[in-house]
């Protein structure tokens, strides 16, 4: 198995404040990667710097083996092969489904219409949004909004997702039908990091857990091991507090 993402001892400050501390972590094709831990501990920051959204200050992090630093490297072109997907889905307000989904490529990509247009149609039909392709944001539910914003993040041809707590603003009852597309894009193979607090998804979907305190990775571990017998004080404190 080669290793699609990695992070190798990543050392992020926010001015003095030390938030991701030597942080290692490797993601493996087709793996799917849930990172758990309490609020603060540097989850979303994780996401962010493989995405360069944020820059490190110490370490290295590689996509296929390239530095994502690498001054010879397209930075854009790196981006693109990581999507992500956030809490709050962001969708262009007078933009349909559609167009929200075809406007990267068309823009970033330079596909043609025709083309872009297939892709997007097919994507959306793929999130079960084959009927809501010309609505608006809108005229969509929370759930169909995200599901709109991960056909848009799918639209690039990514070699990886990312997914920052994107269930954790919805109502309840929309949880589930995000929760599914994930889990049918990782039963097809994609490669995926998730923060979630979703311990079922973590459980049931998830090949490794990884959990976060304090801008550490405190513990790694298969789900079944990590849910039944955390090996570490921390882990098992973060159980406890679950139930
Ligand atoms: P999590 O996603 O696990 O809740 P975050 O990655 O959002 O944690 O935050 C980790 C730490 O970094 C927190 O202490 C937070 O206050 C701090 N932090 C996050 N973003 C910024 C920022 N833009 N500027 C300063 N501090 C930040
Ligand atoms: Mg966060």
């Amino acid at each position: 198995m080669s290793h699609l993402l990695e992070f190798d001892e990543v050392d992020k400050y926010f001015g003095d404040t030390h938030v991701l501390k030597q942080v290692s972590l490797d993601v493996d094709e087709t793996e799917v990667c849930v990172v758990i831990g309490p609020s603060g501990s540097g989850k979303s920051t994780l996401l962010r710097c493989a995405n360069r959204l944020e820059e490190i200050q110490g370490g290295e992090i590689r996509l296929d083996g390239v530095p994502l630093s690498d001054p010879d490297a397209d930075i854009n072109r790196l981006r693109q092969q990581i999507g992500m997907v956030f809490q709050s889905f962001n969708l262009f307000p007078h933009k349909t489904a559609l167009e929200n989904v075809t406007l990267a490529p068309l823009k970033v990509r330079g596909i043609d219409e025709d083309m872009a247009n297939a892709r997007g149609e097919e994507l959306l039909e793929q999130v079960g949004l084959g009927a809501q392709m010309n609505s608006y944001p809108n005229q969509l539910s929370g759930g169909q909004q995200q599901r709109v914003a991960i056909a848009r993040a799918l639209a690039m041809d990514p070699k990886v997702m990312l997914f920052d707590e994107v269930t954790s603003a919805l109502d309840p009852e929309l949880v589930g039908e995000v929760l599914e597309v994930m889990r049918t894009l990782a039963d097809d193979g994609m490669t995926m990091m998730v923060v979630t607090h979703e311990m079922g998804f973590a459980r049931e979907v998830g090949d490794r857990i990884v959990l976060m305190a304090d801008g550490s990775v405190v513990e790694t571990g298969a789900p079944e091991q990590f849910f039944e017998n955390p090996e570490t004080e921390r882990g098992k404190k973060f159980l406890s507090k679950l139930l």
